[in-house]
């Protein structure tokens, strides 16, 4: 889509293109981020360029324990956190470290893409839990799935693609099956909560952190989204300190990160997020775009779940939901067909886009539906 959308803006002008494809954070990191860069001292004899432990910076470890300590019961400390190279380093990092080849890994529809290529590079098997009308997980279909090969499953809410939040009662739900089967089966399966959109909620809905409510939760996040720093690869894992095998998993996450290539996240990045991690972007900003686009949307015939958190749109196709981002593609729109995310008959739009590219957009999206 990336490449799509250079294509078509050389042909018709950046301006002409309205290019709502991308997961790209469009507002600038916040102004303290900014203070921390330019007062990155040069600290001579530091060794600040240099190689670090495996697992990051303590000091940075140790900021982001206190912060999740500070917003769950929990108590975390900096031997908790594994900085990463994004979120996407975290769930590989993860993903290497607990699986074995051909155990599965269940994830819930309508997911984000890299995830079954992810459980592929560590030789697991990608197991798809149906939705509900609102986007959340057919918890029926999620108990029949797991079996004494399960491993593993990925929680992502908010959620890319379609930006809902799952309710508490749900999640607890889910952790409620997980322990029943994990009896069943004799097993042990962990929940990966992949969050990078955690900070970006527009409806205050309450999350709570699956370390708080399961042993065996790791959470994978980053600060791509919410400081807005997609391309300077930082995140984290971090392990639920109430694990009984804890040592042991930290011990390989310590091991994968170094030799699937990473050695550890980047260093200048870890010093600036750790001073900068109590901010996010402009929220407002993106909940403003939110509801322009779900009022004008809507008001043309479009049917939206309306999403609570993250940057994105998951509205419904009247047809092939190619074919209908073939059409859209026709008035210089670009979205993404819901069939990637295993949801056919949507398609998703982000909304990390500027106002202009917004406002300009909407002639096309209500040419298109009312051809319906
Ligand atoms: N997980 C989800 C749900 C995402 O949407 C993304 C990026 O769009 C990632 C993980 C990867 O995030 P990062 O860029 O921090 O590696």
């Amino acid at each position: 889509m990336f490449e799509e959308g250079v294509e078509l803006k050389k042909k018709y002008g950046d301006e002409n293109v309205f290019d709502f494809s991308l997961g790209n954070p469009n507002l600038d990191p916040p102004e303290i981020f900014f203070n921390n860069l330019r007062n990155l001292e040069k600290k001579i004899n530091s060794n600040i360029h240099g190689y670090m432990p495996n697992a990051g910076f303590v000091s940075t470890r140790d900021a982001i324990a206190k912060k999740i300590s500070h917003e769950s019961n929990l108590k975390l400390n900096s031997e908790d956190i594994i900085m990463t190279v994004g979120a996407a380093g975290a769930l590989n990092v993860i993903l290497h470290s607990i699986l074995n080849p051909k155990e599965e890994v269940i994830v819930f529809k309508p997911f984000f893409p890299e995830y079954k290529f992810y459980i592929d590079n560590h030789e697991g098997i990608t197991m798809y839990c149906d939705y509900e009308e609102n986007f959340e997980p057919s918890l029926d279909n999620f108990e029949s799935l797991i079996n004494a090969n399960t491993r593993a499953i990925i929680l992502n809410s908010p959620n890319n693609p379609t930006g809902i939040t799952y309710s508490n009662e749900k999640i607890l739900n889910i952790v409620e099956i997980i322990k029943k089967s994990e009896k069943k089966f004799n097993s042990k399966i962990y929940i990966i909560s992949d969050e990078p959109y955690r900070y970006l909620e527009y409806e205050n809905t309450e999350q709570p952190f699956i370390n708080s409510i399961f042993d065996r939760g790791i959470i994978a996040t980053s600060f791509s989204k919410d400081l807005s720093l997609a391309g300077e690869r930082i995140g984290y894992i971090a392990v639920n300190p109430k694990n009984k095998n804890k040592e042991e998993l930290i011990s390989a996450l310590n091991f994968s990160n170094r030799t699937l290539g990473f050695v550890n996240a980047p260093a200048i990045a870890q010093r600036l997020v750790e001073k900068s991690i109590n901010s996010v972007a402009d929220l407002a900003l993106y909940k403003s775009k939110r509801d322009l686009m779900i009022d004008k949307l809507t008001s043309f015939g479009y049917e939206i779940v309306k999403p609570t958190g993250g940057f994105y749109l998951f509205p419904k196709s009247p047809i092939n939901d190619v074919d209908f981002c073939n059409l859209l593609k026709k008035e210089r729109i670009l979205v993404v067909p819901g069939s990637g995310f295993g949801a056919p008959n949507y398609f998703r739009i982000s909304y990390s886009v500027h106002d202009d590219v917004i406002n300009k957009s909407l002639n096309g999206f209500k040419k298109v539906i009312e051809s319906f």
